[in-house]
């Protein structure tokens, strides 16, 4: 049962494969705004929440149900340049892209079900008026994402990596990349131990 006590307090993933010793903090001029679907976010298989427990400049906008109150300046902040992250733009992400922005990003990252997130992006007028962009490729990381436990796993993690490491440096899209891999193998010895 995932019940709270089979939790860690801080990470909120399974205490015997908790990442706390390997979560730091980062404070970036990119701010990550999560744009994610109050279910999502309850779900201790969502990996968005390791970027915001990571990113000192970041938030968690919620939407769906009950809670789904918040502040326009909450997504799209009048001191960032705000962009949306989403697998169906017509334009790719890369630096070219990011040149004629005079202000820092802010990177808005919808996260849960492919319906739930097209639904998210349909139903929030502010998303239409802002450029969207998909990843270059979906090479390496999502390569071994397909590999991951459980469907809709760690792709949000993925992409929030890919993208800083364009829009800021390797060093944060590396750190992302390893607690990916650090949370594949240790989801992996788990399984393995409940199979036995
Ligand atoms: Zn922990």
């Amino acid at each position: 049962m995932n019940t709270d006590q089979n939790l860690c307090p801080d990470c909120r993933i399974f205490k015997e494969i908790c990442l706390c010793d390997h979560i730091r903090k980062f404070a970036l001029k990119t701010r990550l705004t999560l744009l994610i679907h109050v279910k999502e976010i309850k779900r201790i298989t969502n990996t968005g929440r390791f970027a915001l427990y990571s990113l000192e400049n970041s938030k968690a906008v919620l939407k769906g149900g009950l809670e789904s109150v918040y502040q326009t300046h909450e997504l799209v902040p009048d001191e960032y340049q705000s962009i949306l992250l989403t697998p169906h733009a017509p334009s790719v992400l890369n630096k070219f892209s990011l040149q004629s922005f005079s202000k820092p990003v802010n990177l808005i990252v919808p996260d849960g079900t492919w319906q739930q997130v097209r639904r998210l992006i349909s139903s929030e007028k502010k998303l239409h008026a802002i450029p969207h962009f998909k990843l270059p490729s979906e090479n390496n990381v999502f390569s071994t994402l397909r590999k991951a436990p459980q469907e809709n796993f760690l792709p949000t993690l993925g992409a929030i990596a890919q993208a800083l490491g364009i829009i800021e440096n390797h060093e944060i899209q590396e750190y992302f990349e390893n607690l990916i891999e650090i949370m594949i193998q240790r989801l992996k010895k788990r399984l393995y131990r409940k199979s036995d």
